[in-house]
């Protein structure tokens, strides 16, 4: 492949992904480990519920007792969450039950008890059945959530606040995830002062390494800051070499081919770099790097914050979700695209993947995505207010407005 040549998204993509290994695992407590991936399956120690129980408050009665109503039993016993009954039912007999109890032996049916009059709340008295679902009902057997010894969780999963309540129910109280891959961020640009700084002429606040680390942290990743390289030959190397224990490093700026862009040229000549590949077919991001330093993967985002976030959107989430095993799958995985009505028309594209800044919106019909009307990549304020990216393929010929068209829709967080 020749460094110049426009590589397609997809291909750029699956060769950033090759390059980087998978991080590897730790035992979390439970408690810790909320976005983390599961780095293996995880299996219930408890079934769920141990035993079958009531999902209503109600009597426990037996179903052939109640086949005529209205009809008379005498409560014997109370079964409530935390305090069950060990006796067992016979013919007439009723036990009040409560959400949460375990059923009596000889039970076989719950009555609710609002289809109940009761001469009092005590033991000993006579019910009234006036009415009753049928048998099984308002039963919960044991095992019907989790039953011990089965997969609740499969290697793979990002544990949720969700899973992490499932995995402390089924009796675990700790998992086995993949580490967080450590991101090195290396800005770079002579113009750059850090964010706080009052900027000078010709000087603008470096705002790209404070997303790329709100976006690693919310994608499951560390990030370390390798502060800001100047335009001059070897100092992003130089700051790569200084860094420790990085699976991955990050830069942005310096990707273009101005005299005052290092990056790539960096790759191709120090000793001990890489220059796997450089442009890709896409708007934003087309001078978008891909390479290594000692080892260490590279991914050169363009410098422009719009570039950049849309680069990070499309490569870096897949590449950190790769890293740490995710294989979340459901209706949106990491990158998955899908096909939405467009609000306005479009114009035909050329030859490179466009995303779109966008706001997808419901509406009657389901939803409706909207393509914002200024799309410089520069523009932030664009950005932090769009919702969605529209994906439009190389030659995509020309859409109106209701035509259907792919959409990659931004996470909140990122
Ligand atoms: P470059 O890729 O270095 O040519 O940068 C393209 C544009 O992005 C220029 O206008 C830069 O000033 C801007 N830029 C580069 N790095 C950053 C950064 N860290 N934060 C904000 N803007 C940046
Ligand atoms: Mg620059």
């Amino acid at each position: 492949m020749g460094k110049t040549a426009l590589l397609s998204v997809e291909d750029a993509l699956a060769a950033i992904i090759t390059m980087l290994p998978p991080t590897g695992t730790a035992a979390l407590p439970l408690g810790d480990a909320l976005g983390y991936t599961l780095a293996e399956d995880l299996v219930a120690s408890l079934t769920l519920p141990p035993q079958a129980v009531s999902a209503m408050d109600g009597y426990a009665v037996r179903g052939e007792d109640i086949s005529t109503l209205p009809c008379q039993l005498t409560r014997i016993a109370v079964s409530a969450a935390g305090h069950p009954w060990s006796g067992a039912i016979n013919s007439g007999e009723a036990v009040r039950v409560f959400t949460g109890a375990a059923i009596p032996d000889g039970a076989d049916t719950i009555v609710i008890q609002e289809d109940v009059d009761p001469v009092a709340e005590q033991n000993g008295v006579e019910i009234t059945v006036r009415s009753a679902e049928p048998a099984g009902r308002y039963i919960r057997p044991a095992g019907l959530d989790v039953i011990k010894g089965q997969v609740i969780l499969c290697a793979g999963t990002l544990l949720s606040a969700r899973a992490i309540g499932l995995a402390t129910a089924a009796g675990l109280t700790e998992a086995l995830v993949s580490l967080r891959p450590r991101i090195g961020v290396l800005s770079t640009g002579d113009e750059l002062v850090e964010p706080g700084t009052i900027p000078g002429a010709g000087q603008i606040i470096s705002s790209n390494a404070s997303f790329l680390k709100a976006f690693v942290g919310a994608c499951g990743a560390e990030s370390i800051d390798l502060g800001i390289a100047r335009d001059k030959p070897g100092a992003m190397v130089s700051a790569v070499q200084n860094a420790k224990n990085l699976d991955l490093v990050v830069t942005t700026g310096g990707a273009s081919i101005g005299i005052h862009d290092h990056i790539a040229s960096d790759l191709d000549n120090s000793e001990g770099s890489k220059l796997n590949f450089w442009k890709i077919a896409m708007r934003p991001g087309k001078p978008l790097i891909s390479g290594a330093v000692d080892g260490i993967p590279l991914i050169g985002l363009p410098g422009n914050p719009v570039s950049t976030a849309v680069c990070a959107l499309v490569f870096l989430r897949p590449a950190i979700a790769h890293m740490t095993g995710d294989r979340r799958t459901g209706p949106r995985p990491v990158d998955s695209v899908f096909t939405v009505p467009l609000g306005a028309d479009l114009d035909a594209n050329d030859h490179r993947q466009d995303y779109i800044r966008a706001c997808l919106k419901d509406n009657a019909n389901g939803q409706i995505v909207f393509p914002a009307p200024r799309q410089d990549s520069s523009m932030l304020s664009v950005l932090a207010s769009s919702n969605a990216l529209i994906v439009r393929p190389p030659h995509d010929p020309a859409k109106n407005a209701g035509d259907m068209v792919n959409v990659l829709q931004i996470p909140a967080l990122l």
